[in-house]
């Protein structure tokens, strides 16, 4: 069995991103043995977000109003 340290966050939104960030560079963990498991296609959690059409931001399914920023 491995010994190598390997962690498995759930989601990813920021929280599991940031938490990756500091694993790699305060922990000295190797980005291979990060593991995000994000349920939708993108990540980004609640930060996602998609230009529908022009002028238009969509974050999951919540219209938000103005361009992407
Ligand atoms: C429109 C909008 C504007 C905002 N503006 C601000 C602001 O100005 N200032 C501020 O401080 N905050 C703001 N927030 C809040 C901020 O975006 C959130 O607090 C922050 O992004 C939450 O991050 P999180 O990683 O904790 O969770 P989330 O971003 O919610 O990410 C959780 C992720 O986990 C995934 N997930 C959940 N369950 C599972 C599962 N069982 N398996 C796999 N994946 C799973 C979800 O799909 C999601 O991607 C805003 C949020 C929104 C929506």
């Amino acid at each position: 069995m491995s010994t190598k340290p390997k962690a498995y966050l759930v989601g990813g939104g920021i929280g599991s991103l940031a938490a990756a960030a500091f694993m790699i560079r305060d922990g000295g963990m190797p980005g291979e043995n990060i593991s995000i498991l994000e349920a939708m296609p993108v990540l980004g959690g609640s930060l996602d977000g998609a230009e529908v059409q022009p002028g238009s931001c969509r974050r999951f399914a919540r219209p938000a109003d103005g361009p992407c920023r």
